[in-house]
């Protein structure tokens, strides 16, 4: 059995119209209340949305945090180079310093041996460049040997390694503050050991001076970008050398910060420290084994990070367009669903109604599919026609049309699938209990909303019998003569017509006889207006008889005259009816006393047959036929009544046949 529950379809412009067939598939059944699955769509897309950033923070901190690291490293590896290389600077100034207080104690300082170690400076300190100067001062200060001649004899009594080496009597090399020289203000580093007696007296001081800017020229060969910096600085906060060397010069001291983070982190680890310019930088010191100084390297932590930035830029760049994808994705989806919803709202309660409707309808509402099949058949149908929905149900809306109508039900549907959107029909079908009902159905056309196709038809059933056979009645009624009972003068007239053009089509004979009760006046003036009457119907009954054959009609023409048309009755046959209508009338025996000589009531009987094709004397009219019929009529008339003439034949016919009784 085919489905046959039907569902309603709400149009875009709020009208509604009713369809059935085939249930719509059902709003899925969810877990969850179906009002609030939109919010839901939104808020997964925001959580996916969210996790994702999450995500990209995390990775991008870490990546940051890295790009510090390796900033942090590389601050520290600087500051142990540097720490290095100033420390074997130092160290072979002081090996020089430590040969030459050897040899001034070792020998003495008389004239003799100063102005030969004068002699032996100059030269040794013309083979390295880096030297600034080589000196040797006596217990006052004064300048007894060096490697520049032109010093000998200055005073550097108020110098401040010269004092360290007066008050301490310390063996250890002294790193000085940085000098400016007195020649070309050129910034010195000195390095210098006290000269003693072999009783620890002081005898003076060996200082070996270079200029700082000898370790510039190593820091110049390593990138520390554009703000980054190196330097080394003295135990008590004085730089001693610097690069790039715009913020501090030599001799001048730290800031107490940055000393203070000098002291406590002398190991290497590296630190974020910021700037008196506010620039925050990556700091690392390294404090030396031997001598008095710490090697600090900086880099700008804006700049160690610049790659990163770059990088993390191009990154959010890719995921910003993911992210704005979701939302978007969630919002469409989430409004789709939305209208989807309002959509089944409607379509449900537009459903309800009209389910209402059908089901409660006295018309019996079918759903016809492109087919022909019914899809679904409304309740009413137990009352129309004493079957069940399903028992109609899947089959052919055709399959109970009474097959007389069958045909014509047939030529309606073809207008509808030539174009037609609606028709009404009426036929005959059969009621469950076997009697024959009238059912007027109209039948619209459905279209499919989607596609605007045509999609089957929707029927609208009601009983009609009671109508139909009032109307049958009243036809009736409109073509039978009330006297006599036979068919009236217009019935004769239209199937005169219908017949006359049927014989033209097929070629068969059509024969017509025209009876007249003979001398009927005078029965009327003997017996009366109402024994007339009763004898007319009794001629009919006995006329009506003689015509038996399907199409043949007894009319009354007019009066007392009868007409009998006779469809495929060729001339022979029509004259024997002829002769059985007068047989019959005169075998009544009716007494007409003064209708002589037969004393009996009698009719006269004009007989005409015609054979045509259509083309072949066509020409010729049905009022012709009644002409011939009357001719004949007038001619039995004549012959002295009670007998049957026949007319010459109409149309293809051959001779004449004229008898008479
Ligand atoms: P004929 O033999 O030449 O036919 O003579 P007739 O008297 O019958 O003449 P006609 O046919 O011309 O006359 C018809 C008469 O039939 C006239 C009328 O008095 C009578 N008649 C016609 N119709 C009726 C009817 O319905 N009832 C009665 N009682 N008489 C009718
Ligand atoms: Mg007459
Ligand atoms: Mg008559």
């Amino acid at each position: 059995m085919r489905p046959h529950r039907f569902w309603w379809r709400a149009e875009a412009s709020f009208s509604v119209q009713v369809c059935f067939g085939q249930r719509r598939p059902a709003i899925r059944p969810m877990s969850l209340s179906p009002e609030r699955t939109p919010g839901l769509v939104i808020a997964f897309a925001v959580l996916a949305c969210v996790l994702l950033i999450g995500s990209e923070v995390w990775r991008e901190w870490h990546a940051r945090e890295a790009a510090l690291l390796s900033a942090g490293r590389t601050t520290t590896n600087l500051a142990r180079s540097l720490a290095q290389h100033a420390s074997e600077t130092f160290e072979a100034m002081d090996t020089a310093l430590v040969g030459l207080v050897d040899q001034l104690e070792r020998d003495g300082m008389s004239d003799e041996r100063l102005g030969a170690l004068t002699a032996a400076l100059q030269t040794w300190s013309a083979q390295l460049p880096r030297l600034r100067g080589l000196a040797v001062l006596d217990q006052n200060g004064r300048v007894v040997a060096s490697s520049k001649p032109a010093s000998l004899g200055d005073n550097r009594s108020d110098r401040g390694y010269f004092r360290h080496h007066v008050e301490n009597p310390g063996r250890s090399p002294h790193l000085g503050a940085p000098v400016q020289a007195r020649t070309d203000q050129r910034w010195v580093v000195t390095l210098s050991r006290r000269i003693a007696g072999a009783d620890g007296r002081f005898l003076g001081v060996a200082n070996l001076a270079i200029d700082a800017v000898t370790f510039a020229s190593f820091y110049r060969d390593v990138s520390v970008g554009e703000r980054g910096a190196m330097g080394l600085i003295r135990t008590d906060g004085t730089v001693l050398a610097r690069f790039p060397d715009q913020e501090a010069r030599p001799g001048q001291a730290i800031v107490p910060d940055l000393l203070r983070r000098m002291r406590d982190a002398p190991d290497g680890t590296a630190a974020t420290a910021i700037s008196p310019d506010g620039d925050a930088r990556i700091v690392a010191f390294r404090a030396a084994d031997k001598f008095p100084f710490v090697a600090v390297a900086s880099l700008s932590r804006d700049e160690a990070l610049s790659e990163w930035l770059r990088q993390a830029t191009l990154r959010v760049a890719g995921a910003g367009p993911v992210i704005l994808l979701i939302l978007a994705a969630g919002i469409l989806l989430s409004s789709q669903i939305r209208r989807r919803q309002r959509a089944d709202m409607a379509l449900r309660e537009a459903e309800s109604r009209f389910r209402l409707m059908a089901e409660n309808s006295s018309d019996m509402l079918c759903r016809v599919d492109r087919a022909g099949i019914r899809t679904y058949v409304s309740p009413a149908s137990e009352r129309l026609l004493g079957l069940r929905p399903d028992e109609l149900v899947g089959y052919s809306a055709l399959e109970r049309v009474h097959p007389e109508d069958r045909e014509r039900a047939r030529q309606e549907v073809a207008r509808l699938q030539e174009g037609l959107s609606e028709t009404k029909l009426t036929y005959r079908t059969r009621h469950r209990d076997g009697t024959e009902i009238w059912l007027e159905t109209t039948v619209r056309v459905l279209h499919d909303p989607a596609t605007g196709a045509r999609d089957g038809v929707v029927t609208s059933s009601r009983d009609v019998t009671d109508r139909k056979r009032l109307e049958h009645q009243l036809l009736a009624l409109a073509r039978t003569d009330s006297l006599t009972g036979l068919a009236n003068r217009r019935s004769f007239d239209e199937a005169l017509t219908a017949e006359w053009h049927r014989a033209l089509r097929t070629g068969t004979p059509l024969s017509l006889a025209f009876l007249d009760v003979d001398r009927f006046k005078l029965f009327n003036d003997s017996y009366g207006h109402q024994a007339g009457d009763e004898c007319l119907k009794l001629i009919a009954g006995v006329v009506g008889l003689v015509a038996r054959r399907p199409g043949d009609l007894v009319a009354r023409y007019g009066g007392e005259e009868i007409a009998i048309l006779l469809p495929g009755t060729d001339a022979a046959a029509a004259y024997q009816t002829g002769e059985r209508a007068r047989r019959g009338v005169q075998n009544l025996a009716r007494a007409h006393a003064p209708h002589l000589p037969f004393g009996v009531v009698t009719a006269s009987v004009g007989v005409v047959t015609f054979r045509g094709r259509a083309g072949q004397g066509s020409d010729l009219r049905p009022a012709e036929l009644v002409a011939a019929a009357d001719r004949a009529l007038y001619e039995a008339k004549r012959s002295g009544r009670n007998c049957v003439v026949a007319a010459a034949a109409l149309g293809l016919q051959d001779a004449p046949v004229r008898r008479v009784a």
